[in-house]
């Protein structure tokens, strides 16, 4: 029997914070599929852990509800893992959650009512508030946002999390898009119909640190850029427009003060300036173009996005032989 819903959990380096992670989670599920006889089953995707993520996810009891977990060959990336989850999910609607206890299990109820009882096909979680962040890091996201919508037919929300619910058309729709380089975020909201955000504040995380450096997120941003907006080569075909009509405005100036004054050209430091000016911008505008061409190679290339090396489905219990829902302690263990 196919589920109704598949809640897709990528990890990378979770090993201290998974066994209760997926007490949590299954807890919440479970009273999900229960009040609403839903089946839901959960996939974790292992992300290439270096740790014990993947064999003590391979030991995970099923409580109550189906496990899947999918170890990768290597560390592939966030959005590789959420695409291995997405191909192994059975479910008819989706949901993707991080691993790490900053995305609250208890939002999954919410997410449901809001497919179920009033029909929204994608609801996504939207951080309340960012203070909590460094501010560098506030900047270069809203730098990046800005960049991203800028003259996109379709906005993507500034804020949303990857913590969201596909209903089983969006779901269908997500599956049709072929893309190697995938940006979850946008896909999901790319695809359209009817999207709903849900404020949300991301608990601090329990363990572990965030596996994101500052190059990590420039290198996802500048991905997620590429595969989604031609933004920055219109931004830069703008800027060779207004250099070349500043260097217009500037050079026929030049043969006005020398027809009408007499005045004579200045010398040679306006000329090496002018030549960095340009050569410089010709080089970043290169760069840009190089990052697509390698977007294009990529896709070109047509390689998996990922590799799995071991694949296990534990089935919950029939009905009647299921344990009695797990109380939670109230501190980590
Ligand atoms: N993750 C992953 N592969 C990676 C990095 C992270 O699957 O290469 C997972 C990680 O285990 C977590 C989620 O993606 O479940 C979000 O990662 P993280 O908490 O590091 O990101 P942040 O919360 O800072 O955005
Ligand atoms: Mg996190």
């Amino acid at each position: 029997m196919t589920p109704d819903l598949s809640i897709v959990v990528p990890v990378f380096n979770e090993a201290s914070g998974l066994p209760f992670f997926h007490q949590r989670l299954s807890a919440c599920a479970r009273a999900v599929a229960d009040a609403r006889g839903m089946r839901i089953e959960i996939v974790y995707v292992d992300d290439g852990s270096r740790d014990d993520t993947a064999a003590i996810a391979s030991e995970l009891p099923a409580l109550g509800l189906d496990v899947q977990v999918v170890a990768l060959s290597r560390n592939f990336g966030k959005e590789s893992a959420l695409l291995a989850g997405l191909d192994h999910a059975r479910g008819d609607a989706l949901l993707f959650m991080d691993g790490d206890g900053q995305h609250p299990p208890e939002m999954i109820e919410t997410f449901v009512s809001l497919w179920k009882d009033e029909g929204f096909d994608v609801p996504y979680a939207i951080k309340a508030d960012r203070s909590d962040e460094p501010m560098p890091r506030r900047m270069f996201v809203r730098v990046f946002y800005r960049l991203l919508n800028f003259g996109a037919s379709s906005r993507i929300p500034e804020d949303a999390a990857d913590f969201r619910l596909l209903s089983p058309r969006a779901t269908a729709a997500l599956r049709r898009l072929p893309e190697r380089n995938r940006f979850f975020k946008g896909l999901s909201s790319w695809i359209g119909f009817r999207q709903k955000a849900v404020p949300y504040r991301p608990a601090a995380r329990e363990h572990g640190s965030s596996s994101w450096s500052f190059l990590r997120l420039l290198g996802l941003s500048m991905e997620a850029l590429t595969s989604f907006s031609p933004a920055p080569l219109r931004l830069a075909g703008l800027v060779g427009a207004l250099l070349a009509g500043a260097a217009f405005l500037y050079g026929s100036w030049i043969v006005v003060e020398r027809l009408l004054w007499g005045i004579p050209l200045p010398g040679y430091p306006s000329v090496v300036v002018g030549l960095m000016v340009i050569g410089g911008v010709q080089l970043l505008v290169i760069g840009i173009m190089g990052e697509y061409i390698a977007r294009i190679l990529s896709e070109i290339k047509a390689r998996p996005v990922y590799f799995v090396a071991d694949h296990a489905v534990r089935h919950a219990e029939p009905a009647g032989e299921r344990p009695a829902a797990v109380d939670l302690p109230k501190v980590l263990p």
